[in-house]
């Protein structure tokens, strides 16, 4: 017979609000100011409220439902291996590990051959950030500023943008140190690409030398939530030389950037580069269910043949995270789904960029594949933020913030972020929907 889970009373849309609002924390807010929008259902590009009005998803909820919503195949394995083996202790294995283990060594750079399964972005770093010091016996590992890594303590030590320092003083893990971020447009170190010659990694250098005791480098190959920040073409390339020279790990957080997001399966692999350890979650299952990945090469891993890796969660290589990424990746390549990001990238990217001479307050339009930012400024010589950190810490009304919820109404939902919105769309969108 047929069973379902039916919780009854059903709830309107209102008390469905209400009920969030009174029983659950909206993270990233001021509490009173939560109005959260019932969403009821989703497919493809478009979310859909509980009055059913259509929202073209813009930036793919947080970057990360990259096939769109409800695709049937993956949602097809969620149930599939429901069935078949909802759990399993992660000391065992199953078959569906094995898959997709052999999987990844396809689509992942080359020399990346062993991989440790987490349920998210930010644990998959912390395993990172374990594995590089414990192999390597050294305990520093430099960060830059205006990333994101995560929200727990050395996941967040890890990140350089302070947007979580202020409002959490006392939770930030310590032994990370900060370099300059890459942003041609606004030069931290007020230098000019190319006369520079990448003068931001030979800083990067100088730190290693100096500090000594150094694990490894953690960078977003492409800058994410802090702006879709794209670096020149040589500056992974230097840097991996540096770190290879001064025998230091260099670890990519392709949490967001990964998945063929940057129309390459990684964003490393746009400029040839392979890191020593590469972590991912987001697009693997196209955030159907909640797998991250943290994968390093056979020499990274060789240190735990002799040595205990102390490590490891009840969730850790959960099968019912596990199956969906196969299919994701299959689905992925099926469509084409990573050429197609370039392909569209190439649409959507001279219209973006067509903006910045129709508005005063769009400062800079950057991007790759279907990954970009429009950044808003004040004015287009001080290219200083329209709206700054403190201003959204004080709980200011930000420009971006009135922007999105005038899209919303208009039908299209964006990631605004202080300064800047962020364009990543899901890898499906269709030529009309970025005309719309
Ligand atoms: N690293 C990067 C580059 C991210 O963009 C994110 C999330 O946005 C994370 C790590 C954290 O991942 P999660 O939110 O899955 O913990």
């Amino acid at each position: 017979s047929e069973i379902s889970v039916s919780p009854n009373p059903a709830l309107s849309t209102q008390e469905v609000v209400d009920l969030t609002r009174r029983l659950n924390y909206g993270t990233w807010r001021y509490q009173r100011d939560w109005n959260p929008l019932h969403i009821a259902d989703a497919e493809g590009c478009y979310i859909i409220d509980g009055n059913g009005k259509r929202y073209l998803d813009l930036s793919a909820q947080l970057m990360c439902v990259n096939l769109g919503h409800k695709n049937p195949v993956v949602v097809e394995s969620i149930a599939e291996q429901a069935r078949r083996l909802p759990y399993i202790a992660p000391g065992h294995t199953t078959e569906v590990r094995a898959q997709l283990s052999r999987m990844l060594l396809d689509v992942m750079p080359e020399g990346l051959t062993k991989f440790f399964f987490a349920t998210s972005g930010t644990e998959a770093n912390e395993a990172a950030f374990k594995i590089a010091r414990l192999s390597t016996g050294k305990s520093k590992i430099i960060s830059r500023y205006r990333s994101y890594h995560g929200a727990t303590m050395a996941s967040m030590g890890a990140t350089g943008d302070p947007r979580r320092w202020p409002a959490e003083p006392s939770v930030k893990g310590q032994g990370f140190l900060f370099a300059p971020e890459v942003n041609c447009y606004k030069c931290p170190i007020k230098h000019t690409y190319p006369q520079c010659g990448i003068a931001c990694a030979d800083y990067l250098e100088h730190m290693i030398e100096n500090e000594s005791d150094v694990a490894a480098v953690i960078v977003e190959p492409v800058v994410g939530t802090n702006g879709v920040l794209v670096p020149p073409a040589e500056y992974l390339p230097k840097l991996l030389e540096i770190c290879r020279r001064h025998n230091v790990l260099l670890i990519a957080d392709e949490v967001m950037s990964g998945w063929g997001r940057t129309g390459s399966w990684f964003a490393v692999d746009n400029w040839g580069v392979k890191p020593d350890i590469l972590v991912t979650a987001k697009g693997i299952t196209s955030a159907y269910v909640p797998l991250g990945v943290c994968a390093t090469t056979a020499k990274v891993a060789a240190h735990f043949d002799d040595h205990l890796f102390a490590h490891g969660h009840t969730y850790e290589a959960h099968p019912i995270t596990l199956y969906p990424a196969i299919a994701t990746i299959q689905e992925m390549q099926r469509l084409d789904l990573v050429n197609r990001a370039r392909s569209m990238g190439e649409y959507l990217g001279p219209k973006l960029r067509a903006l910045k001479d129709r508005h005063p307050s769009i400062g800079e339009v950057r991007g790759l594949g279907l990954f970009w930012a429009v950044e808003l400024v004040k004015d287009h010589v001080s290219k200083a933020p329209l709206n700054t950190r403190q201003e959204k810490m004080d709980g200011k009304p930000l420009v971006v913030d009135r922007v999105a919820a005038d899209m919303m109404k208009r039908g299209v939902s964006v990631v605004a972020w202080i300064s800047h919105f962020v364009i990543a769309p899901p890898l499906i969108v269709e030529k009309a929907d970025l005309d719309f």
